[in-house]
C-alpha cells in the first residue's frame, strides 16, 4: 500500500469498491493518470465520465486561470455572472426546441436531478414521478427518491412508481424485452395508478449504473408516445453518457425522441462541479422558488463548462466518441470470441459496457470475477470500475479524446487480465 493511499485510508472518507484502486493519485494528463508511486495508469474511467476531456486538459486550465484572475471570479452574485449567462446561451442551443427556455445551474448530477424533481411536481401539479428499475439518478436524499438502483431502495419517495427497463441481453430478443416493458407501462396505467396524476418520467437513454443497458430500437419512441397522450413530461437525465460520449451530442438522438428537460452534470464541467437543468420557462421558473444554492452558478466552473462545450465542438469529440469508440467495440466484441467470462458488449460510442458471467447459457453474474479483474486491471496499469444491478458490468467511459493507439493499449491490457483471472493467477 503506498503512503499517501494508507494516509488516505484513515483521514478520508471513501467508496467502498475504490479499494479496487488501492493507489492515490498526485496528478494527470490526458487519459493518463499518475500514481504516487510515478506509475502512470491509462484511465478508462475518466472519474465515472466526469473528466470528459481528460486530465488536465490546456483549454478548461486556461478558463479556469482566466476566471479565477478575474475580479468577477471572487465577487459574483449566484448565476448572475457573464460565464453563466453565455453558458446558459450554449446550453440552450444544444437541447430540443421544447426544452428552449431557461437553465438551472447546480453542483452534480444530484442536485439537479433532484431539483427537477420537485420542479415538475410544483409546475404540474401532478404528484406522482416515473423511473426505470435500476436507475440511478443520484446520492442525495431527493434525487434517490427518484432512483429505482437497488442500493438506493430505502430512499424511494412514496410518489415514485418503477418500470422495468427492458434489458435486451436478460430477455429472448430486444424486441421481447421492450414489448415486456411496454405492456407492464400499459398496465399500470390501466390498473394502478392515473396518468393524469404523474408530473414526468426520468430517463436514462442508455441506463448505466443499471449495466450499460441499451434501449432496444423503438422503445423510448414509444414510451415517447405515452407521454404524449398523457401529458407526461420526459427528463432525459444525460448526466454520465450525454454531451458527446455516446457519439451523438445528446444520448436521447439514438433514439429519435424529444424529451422536455434534459439534465446534464458529469462531463459538463470537466472535473469541476456543476450540473445544469435545461427545459421550458414554465417549468423552470420553479425553481427560484426554492432552490437557492450559495455557490450555484460559480463563475470558475461555468468557464470550464464552457470551455469544455466549445472543446468538444471545436476538436470534433463527439465525432472521435463515435469513431474511437467503434475501434474499442471492436476489440471488446473480438475480447469476447477469446474469453468466455464476457457474456455481452453493449454501448455506444465511448459509453460500453462488458457483462461478465460464468456461464453463457445460464448468463449467471460472474460478480468475483468482474472484481477481480477491474483490481487485475489495475495492477496492469488500467482504470476501470463496475457497474450493474449485479455489480457484473465492466463499465467504459474513458475520455472523449481517446485516441485510437490508447483504445488498443487499454484493450491489450484487459485481455491480460481477463487472462489472469481466467486462470486463477489474481
Ligand atoms: N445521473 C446519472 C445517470 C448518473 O450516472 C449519476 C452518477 O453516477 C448521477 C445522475 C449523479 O451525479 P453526481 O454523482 O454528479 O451527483
Amino acid at each position: 500500500m503506498s503512503g499517501l493511499y494508507a494516509r488516505e485510508r484513515q483521514s478520508v472518507s471513501c467508496m467502498a469498491h475504490l479499494r479496487f484502486f488501492p493507489q492515490a493519485v498526485v496528478g494527470g494528463s490526458g487519459a493518463y493518470l499518475t500514481a504516487d508511486d510515478g506509475r502512470r495508469l491509462l484511465d478508462f474511467a475518466a472519474s465515472w465520465g466526469a473528466a470528459s476531456l481528460g486530465h488536465s486538459h490546456p483549454a478548461v486550465r486556461a478558463a479556469v486561470d482566466r476566471a479565477l484572475s478575474d475580479q468577477a471570479g471572487a465577487s459574483y452574485l449566484s448565476s448572475a455572472n457573464e460565464a453563466c449567462v453565455l453558458l446558459a446561451e450554449k446550453l440552450l442551443s444544444l437541447v430540443p426546441e421544447q426544452a428552449r427556455g431557461r437553465v438551472w445551474f447546480g453542483h452534480s448530477g444530484s442536485d439537479a436531478n433532484e431539483t427537477v424533481a420537485r420542479m415538475v411536481i410544483a409546475a404540474t401539479g401532478r404528484s406522482r414521478i416515473l423511473a426505470f428499475d435500476g436507475a440511478y439518478h443520484g446520492g442525495t436524499v431527493g434525487s434517490m427518491a427518484v432512483s429505482g438502483h437497488p442500493a438506493q431502495q430505502g430512499a424511494r419517495a412514496d410518489g415514485l412508481t418503477l418500470v422495468p427497463y427492458p434489458n435486451s441481453y436478460a430477455a429472448d430478443t430486444p424486441q421481447a424485452a421492450s414489448e415486456a416493458a411496454l405492456a407492464y407501462l400499459d398496465k399500470l396505467f390501466e390498473t394502478e395508478i392515473a396518468p393524469d396524476e404523474i408530473a414526468a418520467f426520468f430517463i436514462e437513454p442508455i441506463q448505466s449504473d443499471g449495466g450499460m443497458l441499451v434501449p432496444p430500437d423503438g422503445f423510448f419512441r414509444a414510451v415517447e408516445e405515452r407521454c404524449r397522450r398523457h401529458g407526461i413530461l420526459i427528463i432525459s437525465d444525460e448526466v454520465k453518457v450525454g454531451l458527446g460520449r455516446s457519439g451523438r451530442f445528446n444520448a436521447f438522438e439514438h433514439s429519435g425522441i424529444e424529451p422536455d428537460i434534459v439534465v446534464f452534470g458529469k462531463g459538463l464541467g470537466g472535473g469541476l462541479p456543476i450540473s445544469a437543468v435545461v427545459g421550458p420557462e414554465a417549468i423552470m421558473n420553479h425553481a427560484v422558488a426554492f432552490s437557492l444554492q450559495t455557490v450555484h452558478g460559480n463563475p470558475v466552473c461555468a468557464a470550464a463548462a464552457l470551455a469544455v462545450l466549445e472543446t468538444i465542438q471545436r476538436e470534433r469529440l463527439t465525432e472521435n466518441a463515435a469513431r474511437t469508440g467503434r475501434v474499442l467495440r471492436d476489440g471488446l466484441d473480438a475480447l469476447s470470441r477469446r474469453h468466455a467470462l464476457i457474456g455481452d458488449v453493449r454501448g455506444h460510442g465511448l459509453a460500453l459496457g462488458v457483462e461478465l458471467v460464468g456461464d453463457r447459457a445460464s448468463r449467471a453474474p460472474a460478480m468475483r470475477e468482474t472484481a477481480l479483474t477491474v483490481y487485475r486491471a489495475f495492477q496492469l496499469g488500467l482504470v476501470l470500475y463496475y457497474v450493474g444491478v449485479r455489480s457484473n458490468v465492466l463499465e467504459f467511459t474513458p475520455p472523449l479524446t481517446l485516441t485510437e493507439s490508447e483504445a488498443r493499449e487499454g484493450l491489450a491490457i484487459l485481455d491480460q487480465a481477463l487472462a489472469d483471472v481466467a486462470a486463477g493467477r489474481v
